[in-house]
């Protein structure tokens, strides 16, 4: 096959001068991701995988149907015309295989996720993907979590933030970003296997003081421009000084929208939930089986006209443990650019700033992870201009340190099921919200409508 070395955009523009279409190879979830491109979407003919459950049948993936065929339709294809799009975390083991088939010898081949690593930090299409279309999404998410507005003055906002993000061109663009998190706490009640925040790893938790979360909150946004969304991670609801916190995220401009994630065993008390009332907060409720206090949880926040809902049946990528894997400088870049936290999940931290939660989570752990571009120190004296660099360097860098010892961006990933405790006796409810065997075809029903 004939590899098209190339960045996302760069193939685009190719496919659309060569006047060529496409073949995917692999219809899951990376599939979904390649084809919120539209510039893509059009140009697909059908799938192939090797899933014989899929064959036949037309996959439903960014809202477009598509027939889904066995990867031996390949040989009957006339590539002067197509290309071969592998859309699947196994593209390296696919494309080894094709290389042995003689009838795609002259067949023009890219990997999604290559094209996606061939990015530089340096330029227009790195801030498009990672900064513009990840604010832009983030932001699309706080308005429908604050249940408005109508779906024409929803265009009409993004259109609005789109501009604002976008400033006048490389040299004069505001500091917007997408999303960080914060960790007021190391406590847990759970003890799940896989905690992506490392929590079973410390053996003594702590909660930061919210005087310091919000001294360190001030300092940042010193630098900052825009917030689209702030992640409250661990279990917020543990954390005693919660009430001081959400009064000043709820007062604080910068921010646009707030998501507390919660393992839902903790009810929250009523002035947590007074406070959560305001629109501007949305609360994840992850559904790990424990049905009677999820369903408690559920009844708090419902009554007291909190937004929230509800994440059943959920599943992990393992990230692994903390343990250094010997990755080369390109394997770690390559880690990086695939891991949706290196976008997503920059994190504050006791202090200092981090590329990422599991960077700060490592950190913290003093597992023997250091690194001089991962993370800074927020420090009062700093001039504002240097403080926004420093930031900016952490959203526009193409590799970690961290990701020599985390395995969330590997390809393929590994999964896990979400919740499973590594103590104790857990059973796992057969209900969600409604009975478990019945939940999937309740929501395929849903995304029929
Ligand atoms: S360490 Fe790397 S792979 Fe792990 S979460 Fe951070 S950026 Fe992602």
């Amino acid at each position: 096959m004939e590899r098209i070395q190339e960045t996302l955009d760069g193939f685009l523009n190719w496919l659309e001068r060569e006047g060529k279409s496409v073949i995917c190879y692999g219809a899951s979830a990376m599939a979904e991701e390649a084809l919120r491109e539209d510039r893509l979407a059009s140009r697909v003919q059908y799938f192939v995988d090797s899933d014989t459950e899929k064959q036949g049948e037309l996959v439903r993936l960014a809202d477009r149907r598509f027939p889904v065929h066995s990867p031996a339709q390949l040989r009957q294809e006339d590539f002067s015309r197509t290309v071969l799009l592998i859309t699947s975390g196994w593209f390296r083991t696919i494309m080894e295989e094709l290389d042995h088939w003689p009838e795609l010898a002259e067949a023009p081949c890219a990997a999604y996720p290559q094209l996606l690593i061939a990015c530089a930090p340096d330029s227009e299409e790195f801030f498009r993907r990672r900064i513009l279309d990840e604010c832009l999404r983030e932001y699309e998410s706080v308005l429908e979590n604050r249940g408005e507005p109508e779906p024409a003055q929803k265009w009409e906002l993004l259109a609005e933030k789109r501009a604002y993000i976008q400033g006048n061109g490389p040299q004069d663009r505001p500091l917007v970003i997408p999303r960080v998190m914060i960790l007021p706490t190391t406590r847990c009640n759970l003890r799940c296997k896989g905690c992506s925040s490392l929590l079973p790893l410390f053996e003594r938790p702590v909660d930061l003081p919210a005087g310091q979360l919000i001294r360190d909150l001030d300092l940042f946004f010193r630098g900052v421009d825009q917030c689209i969304r702030l992640t409250i991670g661990g279990e917020p609801f543990l954390y005693p000084e919660l009430v001081e916190l959400l009064a000043y995220l709820r007062a604080q401009d910068k921010i646009l929208g707030v998501l507390l994630i919660t393992n839902s065993t903790i009810q929250p008390g009523g002035s947590v939930l007074e406070l959560l009332k305001d629109p501007k907060f949305y609360v994840e409720v992850s559904d790990y089986g424990h049905i009677r206090q999820m369903s408690r949880t559920v009844a708090a926040l419902e009554s007291a006209g909190v937004r929230f809902s509800v994440l059943a049946d959920q599943v992990w990528d393992d990230m692994g443990g903390v343990e250094p894997r010997g990755r080369t400088a390109e394997q770690q870049r390559e880690v990086y650019c695939l891991c949706e936290q290196s976008r997503l999940m920059k994190s504050i931290h006791n202090g200092a700033v981090y590329t990422c939660a599991r960077s700060a989570r490592m950190r913290a752990l003093a597992c023997g992870y250091s690194s001089e571009r991962d993370y800074f120190v927020l420090n009062e004296g700093e001039a504002i201009e240097c403080l926004r660099e420093k930031i900016r360097g952490l959203y526009y860098m193409d590799a970690a340190d961290a990701c020599d010892r985390c395995d969330l961006g590997q390809l393929p990933a590994r999964k896990i099921p979400a919740g499973v405790q590594l103590v104790g006796h857990w059973e796992r409810s057969a209900y969600t919200l409604v009975k478990r065997d019945e939940y999937e075809a309740l929501k395929a029903a849903g995304k029929k409508k």
